[in-house]
């Protein structure tokens, strides 16, 4: 049954609260399932919706376990999943206690809600389990995760992302695809986890980054001085090993170079 048809047969109005934005095209959900997921593989979905995705994965054969905060959707998903072995969670995810999934190694294959684009992903970024994010976000976020070194889009959520892998955008994905249309374009973006550094590293990259971004404007060696309580000058040593230039800005630093620098701060 074509969404609208679906959506209205179950008096159902899509919720902008909670970024209710479904997709319905076949081609471009099984393109999306096949970026995220194959045969066999355990698949966290984040936001069910009408279920069009998640009927996608399971096509593939996929497992998957699927959230949905809205209960609305539950007659649904009970007409759009009939038939699959879907497993439905009705609930926030940023609350739940994913332990109980005890999924084992999982990839997370979603079209988010883009009200909670960045705290989805830090809910499961560092999670020794996850193999790989596949998520659909607005253009715009996909191309700050995506973003280099030294180039406008490049921030706290490049260097974040990066350091647990490769990124990459696999589709480009216009508002028109959407029901109902949101105000901007989306895109798919890929990571597969293989960190840069040490697992036992990363809280340290973490605060080296969050601190290099606190203010743009200023250099990394005021920054640092700022985060860390440290003297100025050793602020600006620091930074000269790792790039060269005492006056850089932490948005010249690359993944690697904030690697170098966390190692640097960890012994301060
Ligand atoms: N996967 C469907 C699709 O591609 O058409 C729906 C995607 S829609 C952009 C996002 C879905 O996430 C909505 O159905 C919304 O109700 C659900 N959602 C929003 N916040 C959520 C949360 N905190 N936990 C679980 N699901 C949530």
């Amino acid at each position: 049954m074509e969404l609208k048809t679906l959506l209205k047969s179950h008096n159902f109005a899509c919720s902008k609260r909670y970024g209710q934005n479904f997709l319905s095209d076949p081609q471009l959900l099984s393109a999306i399932a096949s970026d995220g997921a194959q045969s066999g593989d355990n698949v966290l979905e984040v936001g069910a919706g009408a279920g069009t995705l998640t009927r996608a994965l399971c096509g593939l054969g996929a497992r998957v376990t699927a959230f949905e905060i809205d209960e609305r959707l539950r007659p649904v998903l009970s007409e759009t999943l009939a038939g699959t072995d879907a497993e439905l969670i009705f609930s926030d995810v940023m609350t739940y206690d994913l332990s109980l999934l005890e999924l084992g190694k999982y990839r997370v294959v979603a079209n988010l809600p883009y009200y909670i684009t960045t705290p989805v992903i830090f809910r499961f970024l560092y999670d020794e389990n996850l193999l790989s994010l596949t998520i659909m976000v607005q253009k715009e976020v996909a191309d700050r995760i995506c973003a280099k070194e030294g180039t406008p889009d490049y921030g706290a959520l490049s260097a974040q992302m990066q350091a647990m892998g490769n990124v990459r955008i696999t589709r480009k994905v216009p508002r028109n695809m959407f029901f109902p249309s949101p105000d901007v374009d989306s895109a798919v973006v890929r990571l597969d986890i293989q960190p840069i550094c040490n697992r036992a590293l990363l809280p340290h990259y973490r605060k080296a980054v969050a601190a290099a971004f606190a203010m743009r404007r200023k250099t990394l060696a005021n920054n640092l001085t700022a985060a860390y309580s440290l003297p100025k000058q050793t602020a600006e040593e620091l930074v000269l090993k790792v790039c060269g230039n005492r006056a850089a800005r932490g948005e010249t630093l690359s993944p690697a170079d904030f690697v170098r620098l966390a190692e640097l701060l960890t012994n301060v």
